[in-house]
């Protein structure tokens, strides 16, 4: 999934070593499953086929298809696994080019998008595409939801305090000796400053950030986040980074992705609706950053603002 994956387990355990590799193995399962870089993967073959006819998938496959039109509506929209035919013609995928389209071919290619283009058949399990044309790409979800499932084998193995991270997708479980895990919110501009730290007790935080994965054409920085209904990538500076604290990761990471699109004042709106969900969001104030609060972080213990 083009990150490195940590898992940490602090509990005192037999057969650390066993556990760990099985906690591994389901995060590779979902890899061959999910990812766009593979040819082989489920989702590369459903990106072939299922213009044409119906597939068959596996029940991770349909779990996290599922789940990704779940988020559709959850979040006006603005998370959109069908986004993937304007990723591509902007250049984001593997040895692409980076280019700006032209409005006629994102006009074009926006047909091609919206979660309604999917269609599942829960009894037969299979899944099919609206239109020739359509392609998902599971990049917002899938480490989220690959740490949920090292997160569980780990559970069903009896640990009771671990650490998994996906390049800074993570779940806490239970407790890091007598308090919680602790983790950092990064400086989107600075490199290895840390913003704010928070600790973590069965909890999942995932950040979605402008500064990792973007590129500057012509003095301008665009993003690898689209948004669905413009086919543009979400504006520059707004925000900078979008961290979300779940239950599960899978939500925590799809939120992110979700929130990155809405903007600090929509995003946060659409976060303080929902349960057990909060958020730090950092934008451009115009004089320097602005970071935000989701309201029960206000209030949390454990929270800590650095300036
Ligand atoms: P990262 O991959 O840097 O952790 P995200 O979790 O925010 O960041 O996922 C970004 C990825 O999600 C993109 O690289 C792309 O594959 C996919 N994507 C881009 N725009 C959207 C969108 N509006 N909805 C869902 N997925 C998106
Ligand atoms: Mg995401």
């Amino acid at each position: 999934m083009g990150t490195i994956v940590e898992v940490c387990i602090a509990d005192r355990i037999e057969n650390i070593r066993d556990i760990a590799d099985k906690a591994f193995a389901a995060l590779r399962e979902v890899e061959d499953i999910l990812s766009i870089y593979r040819e082989d993967s489920r989702v590369s073959e459903l990106n072939r086929l299922a213009a044409g006819e119906a597939v068959t998938v596996d029940f991770h496959t349909f779990e996290i298809l599922r789940k990704a039109i779940e988020f559709n509506r959850l979040t006006r929209r603005a998370f959109d696994i069908t986004v993937s035919p304007v990723l591509e013609l902007w250049g984001f995928g593997r040895n692409k080019e980076r280019r700006v389209p032209g409005e006629d071919e994102l006009k074009k290619t926006l047909n091609l998008v919206g979660t309604d283009k999917i269609l599942l058949d829960e009894e037969a399990r299979t899944v099919r595409f609206e239109l020739p044309g359509v392609k998902i790409d599971l990049g917002g979800i899938a480490k989220g939801y690959a740490v949920d499932q090292a997160v569980n084998s780990l559970k069903n193995a009896g640990v009771k305090a671990a650490l998994v991270n996906a390049g800074g997708d993570i779940y806490a479980l239970g407790k890091k000796g007598k308090g919680g895990w602790v983790t950092g919110i990064r400086h989107p501009r600075r490199r290895g400053r840390i913003l704010a730290r928070i600790k973590l007790v069965n909890k999942a935080i995932a950040t979605s950030g402008d500064y990792e994965k973007y590129f500057i054409l012509a003095g301008q920085r665009y993003s690898h986040i689209i948004d669905p209904k413009t086919g543009y990538p979400a504006k520059q500076n707004f925000p900078m980074s979008v961290t979300v604290l779940a239950e599960d990761c899978i939500t925590a990471d799809a939120l992110a992705t979700a929130v990155f699109v809405l903007g600090p004042e929509e995003g946060m709106d659409l976060i303080n609706e929902l349960d057990e969900v909060e958020a730090v969001i950092v934008s451009d104030s115009g004089e320097g950053l602005r970071i935000g609060l989701s309201r029960g972080l206000e209030k949390k213990e454990g929270w800590i603002y650095q300036k």
